[in-house]
């Protein structure tokens, strides 16, 4: 399937590239939530933040860490995220792994979330359904 970001790192499709190496490109997103908005994207294609292996991870956590940096210090932003959206439920639109670094400034951010309340007993009750699933899979943590 055609995969805009694939095509970017192709040299299909152009980007204003703010850094690259051989795992991993930057580059300013087109519909940025500030200016400096950046996504930082493997070079090969993972359709999301589970299926990508370990050791990609931890270089471009690393790399995503110094990108920031950067751009913090080039818009003077007074703070920024960095996320990842999984699926479309999250806001998922480009199905090929990437962190969005975006810069905020002070009073700028408007996101507001409706925060829910557990009823009594319910938060242990979820951490107990989690820590199970830990538990199963924690073989396949390598940390
Ligand atoms: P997602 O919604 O998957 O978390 O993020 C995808 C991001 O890619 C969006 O913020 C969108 O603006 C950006 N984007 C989509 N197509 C292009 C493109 O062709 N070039 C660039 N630079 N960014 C893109
Ligand atoms: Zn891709």
């Amino acid at each position: 399937m055609e995969c805009i970001f694939c095509n970017i790192v192709e040299g299909k499709s152009e980007a204003e590239v703010i850094f690259e190496d051989d795992n991993l490109i930057a580059f300013l997103d087109i519909q940025p939530i500030n200016y400096g908005h950046t996504l930082v994207v493997t070079k090969k294609h993972y359709d999301n933040f589970l299926t990508v292996p370990s050791e990609e991870l931890t270089h471009i956590i690393n790399a995503t860490q110094f990108i920031a940096g950067a751009i913090k210090r080039s818009v003077n932003a007074d703070g920024f995220n960095v996320i990842t959206n999984n699926g479309n439920s999250a806001g998922q639109t480009v199905y090929h792994f990437h962190f969005h670094i975006i810069p905020r400034f002070n009073a700028d951010f408007n996101f507001k979330p409706r925060f829910k309340n557990y009823s009594t007993g319910g938060m242990k009750e979820y951490a107990d359904n989690i820590r199970t699933i830990v538990s199963k899979y924690k073989d396949i943590y390598n940390g």
